[in-house]
């Protein structure tokens, strides 16, 4: 069942981070695809204003020359009279001269053009037409003579006369999408890279994760067993005793079976009533409350109902509190802790020992310690004392104690009431410490 959740877990955990990978991956992507695009059409009308002063100057002037003379319309650098803006150019550069017309929405009037030595098919009429129109530069994407998307940048320059000349650069989109899957090619190993060490992270972590909760599910199993073999024991007694009874039902001794199974009753009613405490506890809905109150009070009056207990067997109570130990907590749930400790304090004391209640403050705490001279808690069982049916054997054995449940409920009683409660061992006796929270105001 476990491995089923930490595998679901984990899955869960990859395919969370496999998202957030494609959303960023695709962000990144999207944002550097919009860059290598801009920077490309940043590059070409660079190259295109690399010729403007020359189209702009000589080559124009020229133009305007030639009309003026009726001679050759363009003349190299030397002066020689050369083809219509042979000289213009290298082959990504094209170039169209016009002149820009005065109505509205009407076309400029192409008067020449550079050859078309560009591979690219420069230069494309429908760009210069707008980009002497709008007077500014623009970037269009044109399709290319091989069916080749182009980036085409037409750049507006204007010369003497009226002239006006538009210099085109042209580069293939699929510049930019090749560098775009360049970027993609890194990312993908990367992510997956990224994917596979979140599946060992995941698994290592929800192994870390399950930890707590495979042990608690164990606590909760050992403790249905426990309480299932406690409650089963006084049922066979009963049952063992009802059938003797019935076998005689006349014989005088029954009245003895009799008592034995009341005793067994009331141990089922106290186990039974432990367990619902504790399934209050464990499920957070039993009442505790939270108030002020002197916890020397309730020791002195918890010690007080014990006293004549203590000495019909033989143990003398001593209570040392101050005379006042203001608290937060509930006094009836610490009535029940120091109960549960002065019971077994004078239970596991031998006669002629003694109990002594004493209170003092601490920091932000006070405490009441219940010390007794009986056998004490051995240290290899001290750590385990609060467990649920933990008993130290040789004590349960010599009077036969209650349902191993006391000191858990204690402790969790204590906790409930944000205080805590300590066992240790001192002098050969037992001892167990209160703390709660003092009550400042
Ligand atoms: P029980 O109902 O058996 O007393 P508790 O939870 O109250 O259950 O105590 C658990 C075990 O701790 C007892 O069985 C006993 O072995 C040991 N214990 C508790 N208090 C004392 C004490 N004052 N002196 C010696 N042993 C103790």
């Amino acid at each position: 069942m476990f491995e089923s959740i930490r595998r679901r877990l984990t899955l869960g955990y990859i395919g969370i981070f496999a998202l957030i990978l494609v959303v960023l991956g695709a962000v990144a992507v999207a944002s550097f695809a919009r860059q290598a695009a801009s920077q490309q059409d940043e590059l070409l009308e660079q190259k295109a204003r690399g010729t403007s002063d020359y189209v702009r100057g000589p080559l124009l002037n020229d133009y305007q020359t030639g009309r003026d003379t009726g001679g050759p319309p363009h003349r190299g650098k030397n002066g020689e009279p050369i083809g219509p803006f042979q000289a213009a150019t290298d082959s990504d550069i094209g170039v169209i001269a016009l002149v820009p017309s005065d109505g509205a929405g009407a076309d400029s009037t192409i008067l020449d053009s550079s050859p078309s030595s560009s591979s690219f098919g420069l230069p494309f009429e429908g760009p210069a037409q707008r980009a002497a129109q709008e007077g500014q530069t623009i970037a269009e994407t044109v399709d290319g003579p091989e069916g080749e998307m182009l980036r085409v940048v037409s750049v507006p320059v204007t010369g003497r006369g009226g002239y006006e000349a538009v210099i085109q650069s042209a580069q293939p989109r699929r510049v930019v999408w090749e560098a775009v899957g360049d970027l993609v090619l890194i990312l993908i190993p990367v992510g997956l890279g990224g994917l596979l060490l979140a599946g060992a992270g995941g698994l290592y972590m929800s192994r870390r994760a399950m930890e707590p909760v495979r042990e608690s599910f164990q606590r909760q199993r050992t403790f249905i067993a426990d309480a299932s073999h406690e409650l089963k024991t006084p049922l066979a007694l009963l049952r063992i005793n009802a059938e003797v009874m019935k076998r005689n039902p006349t014989d005088p001794e029954n009245e003895e079976i009799v008592e034995d199974q009341l005793s067994e009753i009331d141990r089922m009613d106290t186990l039974l009533s432990d367990l619902l405490i504790l399934a209050r506890l464990d499920a957070g809905r039993l009442d505790v409350e939270n108030k002020p109150f002197d916890l020397a009070t309730v020791a002195a009056d918890t010690a007080g109902r014990f006293l004549k207990r203590a000495f019909e067997e033989g143990v003398r109570l001593e209570v040392k509190v101050p005379d006042e130990l203001p608290v937060r907590g509930d006094p009836g749930r610490t009535g029940q802790i120091l109960a549960a400790l002065l019971d077994n304090a004078v239970r596991y004391t031998p006669n002629g020992g003694s109990v002594t209640v004493s209170g003092r403050f601490l920091d932000e705490r006070a405490e009441v310690s219940v010390e007794d001279t009986g056998p004490g808690i051995p240290p290899k069982h001290l750590p385990r004392i609060f467990d649920r049916f933990y008993r130290v054997e040789e004590a349960r054995t010599r009077k036969g104690g209650g349902t191993g449940l006391g000191l858990s409920i204690a402790r969790d009683l204590a906790r409930a009431q944000r205080g805590e409660l300590i066992a240790g061992s001192s002098k050969g006796g037992a001892n167990f410490t209160l703390r709660l929270p003092k009550n400042e105001g």
